[in-house]
């Protein structure tokens, strides 16, 4: 790998406390030995700034006017979750210089939550197919990813190349300099990507949901996914984590937990 040219940042923005099952399938019979309990889940987005392109950020963050957004059966949901705002995104960006654009792992609320917080004019990339299945899932949830979108511009869908290693369902060089790379992982969403980061202090890969948890990290937990999307997922998370052992100088960004022995970032 050519050294880096980017400069990378994990920042928190909120916390919750959710049940096992949300993160790990208890139908699976290979979760059965993980006792009951709760996890702590954190909200992480991340900041990239390249040299030429300026700042982006991968995920959003959390905006305080989500609530007054999301419908009914939508606030209940989120309201159960009791998530603990550490900082909103408009918190987090005054003084700082606002992201040119948005890269998202997928289009669950809690990583689209915080565009609220940013100008309606800043472009919102999000892998192939996560759209459309956005609009099916829709038909049963709700809107809480349109409530955080609404009047922003169309998204845009990373066009993925066939991966040269032959390993990840596709890959894509954004800025045709090896320095960030967005990786097709369906599975925890039809469109979910993970991204790779050739950052200036070693490369760092963000899972987004392919991989949420040390549960399905550190001991392959599957996670809970529709009947349809069960091999995606666990494909993606394999490939994942072969490729994470394969190249062991990698620091790898779990979707809402850090790793064993992984720094905690304030
Ligand atoms: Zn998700």
């Amino acid at each position: 790998m050519r050294p880096g040219i980017v400069t990378f940042e994990r920042v928190r923005f909120a916390q919750w406390t959710g049940g096992r099952g949300t993160f790990i399938d208890r139908k699976d019979a290979r979760t059965a030995a993980i006792p009951k309990g709760n996890e702590e889940a954190v909200i992480y987005a991340y900041v990239v700034d390249h040299p030429r392109f300026g700042r982006v950020m991968i995920d959003s963050g959390v905006s305080a006017d989500l609530g007054e957004r999301l419908n009914g059966l939508m606030r209940r949901a989120v309201s159960d979750l009791e998530i603990r705002i550490e900082r909103t995104t408009a918190q987090w960006l005054a003084g700082q210089t606002p992201p040119r654009a948005v890269f998202l792992t997928h289009l669950h609320f809690d990583h689209v939550g915080g565009l609220l917080d940013l100008p309606a004019t800043t472009p919102v990339y999000v892998g192939q197919g996560e759209v459309q299945e956005r609009s099916r899932v829709n038909l049963l949830l709700g809107h809480p990813a349109d409530a955080a979108l609404q009047g922003y511009g169309p998204l845009r869908e990373w066009q993925f190349q066939p991966d040269p290693d032959g390993r990840f369902a596709g890959v894509l060089d954004i800025f045709g300099d090896g320095s960030v790379w967005a990786i097709s992982v369906p599975g925890h969403s039809a469109g979910s990507t993970a991204y790779l980061i050739n950052a200036v202090d070693g490369p760092k890969l963000v899972l987004g949901d392919a991989v949420s948890t040390r549960l399905g990290w550190e001991q392959q937990m599957p996670q809970p996914v529709a009947n349809d999307a069960r091999d995606d997922a666990e494909a993606s998370a394999e490939r994942l984590r072969r490729f994470a052992a394969d190249h062991p100088a990698v620091n790898v960004f779990l979707g809402h937990q850090s790793r064993t022995g992984q720094a905690e970032a304030l």
